[in-house]
């Protein structure tokens, strides 16, 4: 055995009386709860426990073959080697495009950095403009993100809570007054997760009016821009007009349109000052996103979108189902979402915390959602419809089951 070998149960902090002591930046930052419950509920299945298990955050299809096949080239090919931090050209390009095609958005490639996921293009962003003693207003229920990424950078989110009377939108009123002369940005997700609700064109509209007469800058995440349904209609925020285009940000990615969650890539899209300092800051942190990757998503955008249709109409299938299922709950109150692949139903009338509801749920009918507070929100549950049909019908008469025993 050779010098400097510690075994492992002694390598952890504290066994010899030393310990780090960690930054504060991380002491104000919560684990993700999302994460958790489904570790939990991955845990029991590995046991060999039966679970119906709706936390999934992601498509549960595989990615469509041209996609793979594309990056399977670009391997061959040796695109194995570091790259542009901000992102191939090609890519960028094809995104520029897509901008301006799917969403009357124009921007070129010099606006577009290629992030690794949609979830770092936010993080760089948040890096890149923020400040101690700016403030983040960000709707509640929120992307479980959001919060912490704020603080991680240093400023403050201001949670404004919005009502299930409202669809969980936010008021342009309810805007307007969260505004102070601290105010940078507001985080608009529409289609949102976890609610699922999509912001009609006038709404959008109405948001548009605030953030420029209040001359704040908005952040919109669009990823679940394509996963739609009944026929509603997506609005970027950015194309309602010259003043508010000056001041958005997109963030978006492919892991959820096309089932790319692994392949780590998303973009910031941003007027060019934006884009170098995001650009610089993933320079010194992760580089440039994996190579072949990112000839995966130039496929997904330059071929044809029927496998985004097929995955939809699996999507739209489930969605019926489940919403039924719901909406026919006692205690339960379902509004219809008409995007992404998840419901917010309130539990308000059970007299139970988000938290209690989860678990008790997972621990006695094998069901697992996730609780509202991870989102901002206690007398909420988010369901993923994100798995198959056989999954849903079992998990609805379990849960409706447990219903009934309250
Ligand atoms: C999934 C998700 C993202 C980003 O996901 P990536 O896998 O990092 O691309 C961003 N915002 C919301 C609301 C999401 O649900």
């Amino acid at each position: 055995m050779g010098l400097g070998y510690v075994r492992a149960e002694q390598a952890h902090v504290g066994a010899t009386g030393v310990s780090m002591k960690l930054a504060a930046r991380v002491e104000q930052v919560s684990p993700s709860m999302t994460l958790a419950i489904d570790a939990k509920a991955k845990a029991m299945k590995a046991d060999g426990i039966d679970v119906c298990s709706f936390s999934a955050g992601e498509p549960d299809f595989d990615t469509p073959a041209h996609i793979v096949a594309a990056a399977q080239t670009a391997l061959a090919e040796g695109k194995t080697r570091y790259g542009p931090a901000a992102g191939e050209p090609k890519l960028r390009e094809a995104i520029a495009q897509k901008l301006q095609r799917d969403n009357s958005l124009c921007y070129g490639a010099d606006n577009i950095a290629v992030t690794n996921g949609g979830k770092q293009s936010l993080f760089n962003l948040m890096l890149a403009v923020l400040e101690p003693g700016d403030e983040v207003i960000v709707p509640a229920p929120y992307w479980v993100s959001y919060p912490e990424m704020v603080k991680l950078a240093g400023a403050t989110p201001v949670i404004v809570p919005t009502t299930l009377e409202n669809q969980f939108k936010i008021t342009p009123e309810q805007l307007r007054q969260a505004v102070t002369p601290h105010t940078k940005l507001f985080i608009f997700n529409s289609p949102s997760n976890p609610t699922g609700m999509v912001y009609t064109p006038d709404e959008v509209r109405a948001i548009a009016q605030v953030i420029v007469e209040q001359n704040i800058w908005v952040v919109a995440d669009e990823i679940y821009e394509k996963i739609l349904y009944g026929g509603v209609e997506h609005l970027s925020v950015g194309a309602v007009g010259p003043e508010i285009y000056e001041r958005t940000i997109v963030s978006s990615g492919f892991a959820k349109t096309y089932a790319m969650t692994g392949w780590r890539i998303g973009f910031l899209a941003a007027p060019a000052p934006i884009i170098k300092a995001a650009a610089k800051i993933q320079g010194h942190s992760t580089s440039n996103v994996c190579t072949f990757s990112q000839y995966g998503a130039i496929a997904a955008y330059e071929n044809s979108q029927d496998c985004v249709t097929t995955m939809l109409s699996a999507f739209a299938e489930r969605r019926r189902f489940m919403l039924h299922s719901l909406q026919s709950m006692p205690g339960l109150s379902c509004p219809t979402p008409n995007g992404a692949f998840y419901m917010f139903p309130s539990i308000r009338d059970t007299g139970l915390s988000s938290l209690e509801f989860a678990e008790r749920l997972l621990d006695y009918y094998q069901v697992a959602v996730i609780p509202g507070i991870a989102f901002g929100i206690n007398d909420c549950i988010r369901l993923s419809y994100a798995t198959d049909l056989e999954t849903i019908k079992v998990g609805m008469e379990r849960l409706s089951k447990f219903l009934h025993s309250l």
